[in-house]
């Protein structure tokens, strides 16, 4: 694996020095990284910048350095699964702000149901991951409060490389069984005090599905780390392991 980054780096161009330099000064959570993966880092963005389309609709414009600063949020779950987590999809689509989705579904008696979802984030199996840029500034803004709606999505993609979207991501069999087992018994616990209608430290959003908490959780393992480990210890290990310690560790 090693051998094949040293690759990647001769044949991909690093991005900008300066342009680096200032996604450290923007993006907290690159600013925290220590020196070797901060380079991980960069050589992962820069792959990033070279298979992906980024493309912002209706009034919004990105520049290099934005384009380069949400390359590298991206990547941020990547930093131990390396490139191959980038796999399956191509085009990142930036919404100036929240944006609205209509769903439907026919029903088991084939009635038509339709409705509108306010989105900041969303990650199809196969499809684009769709991001909003307002929340991505607010996350850059607050990067402790458990929200990094970046990270959120490309663990959705990251969960969904195996062909399920469960809250698994590929992993060698013998983890698995033990993330499939903690995550159950965290995931249960938290929706049941949820649905006594009781306050939840971690986003009640994550007692949604186990996909959902998978992602929120992977949210707190970059934004607070404290808190997830305070709350969820083994969920807490598991990521520790999957995605690094925590820049704010
Ligand atoms: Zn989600």
């Amino acid at each position: 694996m090693r051998g094949w980054l040293t690759r990647l780096r001769r044949s991909i161009p690093e991005p900008d020095p300066d342009l680096w330099l200032e996604a450290r000064t923007r993006v907290p959570w690159i600013g925290a990284l220590d020196t070797e993966r901060d380079a991980r880092l960069r050589t992962l963005a820069a792959r990033f910048l070279h298979r992906k389309t980024i493309t912002p609709v209706a009034t919004l414009a990105l520049d290099d350095a934005q384009r380069l600063q949400l390359a590298a949020m991206c990547c941020l779950p990547l930093l131990e699964f390396g490139v191959q987590g980038l796999h399956g999809w191509s085009q990142l689509i930036v919404y100036p702000d929240a944006f609205r989705v209509n769903r439907s579904h026919v029903d088991a008696a084939g009635v038509l149901h339709e409705w509108d979802d306010e989105l900041i984030g969303e990650a199809w199996e196969s499809g684009p991951v769709v991001l909003s840029w307002a929340d991505i500034q607010a996350d850059l803004a607050s990067p402790r409060e458990g929200f990094c709606v970046a990270v959120h999505e490309i663990a959705h993609k990251l969960d969904a490389l195996d062909g399920a979207l469960d809250g698994t991501p590929p992993l060698p069999r013998d983890w698995q069984r033990a993330w499939a087992r903690d995550f159950q018994r965290a995931y249960d616990a938290l929706a049941r005090t949820v649905d006594a209608g009781r306050d939840t430290a971690i986003d009640s959003y994550a007692a949604e599905a186990p996909e959902e908490f998978f992602a929120v959780c992977s949210e707190y393992h970059f934004s607070d780390p404290a808190l997830l480990q305070a709350e969820l210890p083994e969920v807490a290990a598991h990521l520790r392991r999957f995605y690094g310690p925590s820049p704010f560790e």
